[in-house]
């Protein structure tokens, strides 16, 4: 029989990682900053520097392809193809773990855990601080390269958008972390920027969306690369904290309709059009969500549905977020003013999981009294080139 506590002890004397990595070369991922790479159980080339699959942490791994996971006695177990007493043998076996020294440990845990509780406190209020300096210090959007990328895309800015532009922002790619456990980002580009204040409700400031422009490109954005990978990247980002908040476009004080999308350029393509066909704008207000996930928030739990199509990586049919809203999730709060909602939805992403977000965020956004209506671009285009090509009605 082995103690609960000698099994953690044992676990703590082997981090995943370390045992991996005796089997497999791990590289620390750029997304989660944890150890990727070949897996020890499926993978044919153990150094295979453009292989994922596996990914592990000091207590834990798991396997996208094998569809495995668990601590370092699985690992074990499957690898050398042991028993679990065996696998704990193989380990270094358990040590008697008195109960005052577990004691302690679990003291000595919680600690640690309290003290980077307030250092996550504190580098979250660093960082809007740092954003808002940002904002703060930035240009205006009118006349800047900001306004130019909008009109070449035949939107228009209304007047009070919270946009502004910076002519040399940072594009910052996550490295890793360093002994200390704290994470180190490295900036891959800088460049021009058109930047978009993310405020909440109560009107505070909360974070930042960057689009880098670029405007020798077609689409005005900056193709940004990873120096190592070679990925092209997201041109986008956001900093900061966006769920619950909401980028204003055309502001209004108590609006009675609110016409809200995922993206900035899709929502000022439409308030471009209704400009262009002299359409009272009283009362109406345009925001742009950031994404779908702040746009519908979070699926009830275990409210998921077979994509008709999608696989994961393992092959198997991908399982998206269905249409029942998780209402403890955050999202964008529509004012109660608004008995008018409209939604806008974006041919950008993929169709299945975009219509299933929408009638999410219908349903969340519900109430007595308010009218809600998504309108669709044509199918496999967005509203942006739609406007392009002169077609949007609004
Ligand atoms: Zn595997």
């Amino acid at each position: 029989m082995i103690t609960p506590a000698a099994l953690e002890d044992l676990r703590r004397r082997n981090p995943v990682p370390e045992v991996a990595g005796k089997w497999v070369s791990l590289r620390r991922g750029t997304k989660t900053g944890r150890m990727v790479g070949p897996c020890p159980l499926h993978s044919k080339d153990p150094h295979a520097k453009d292989s994922t699959s596996f990914e592990c942490w000091s207590d834990g791994w798991v396997c996208a392809h094998c569809c495995k996971g668990g601590d370092v006695i699985r690992l074990v177990e499957e690898y050398e193809h042991k028993s679990f007493r065996e696998a704990v043998e193989w380990l270094g076996g358990p040590r008697e773990v008195d109960d005052a020294e577990e004691a302690r440990r679990a003291a000595e845990r919680a600690e640690k855990q309290a003290q980077q509780e307030v250092a996550q406190a504190g580098f979250r209020n660093r960082e809007r601080d740092r954003l808002y300096g940002w904002w703060q210090e930035a240009r205006p959007v009118a006349g800047s390269p900001a306004e130019q990328y909008l009109l070449r895309r035949g939107c228009r800015v209304p007047p009070g958008a919270r946009l502004r532009f910076r002519p040399d922002h940072p594009y910052m790619v996550h490295e890793g972390r360093d002994e200390r456990g704290r994470d180190v980002w490295r900036a891959i580009h800088r460049g021009p920027a058109m930047i978009a204040a993310i405020t909440a409700p109560t009107g505070h400031f909360l974070g930042l969306h960057i689009t880098w422009l670029d405007l020798d490109q077609p689409k005005g954005k900056a193709v940004i690369t990873h120096p190592e990978t070679g990925e092209v990247l997201q041109a986008k980002k956001m900093r900061g904290s966006k769920q619950g908040g909401q980028i204003e476009l055309l502001r209004c004080a108590s609006p009675t309709c609110l016409i809200i999308g995922e993206g900035i350029e899709t929502v000022l393509s439409i308030y471009a059009a209704m400009v262009r066909k002299g359409r009272p704008l009283d009362g109406i207000a345009f925001w742009a969500a950031g994404d779908l996930g702040n746009l519908a928030g979070k699926a009830a739990a275990g409210c998921r549905v077979r994509h008709p199509i999608a696989k994961d990586a393992a092959g198997r049919t991908l399982l998206v977020p269905g249409a029942e809203p998780d209402l403890a999730s955050k999202a964008v709060t529509i004012p109660n003013s608004v008995f008018d909602l409209r939604l806008l939805g974006d041919g950008d992403s993929d169709p299945f999981t975009t219509r299933l977000a929408m009638q999410r965020a219908e349903a969340r956004h519900a109430c007595a009294g308010r009218r809600i209506l998504t309108a669709w671009p044509e199918p496999g285009r967005d509203f942006n080139s739609m406007l392009q090509g002169g077609e949007c009605a609004a």
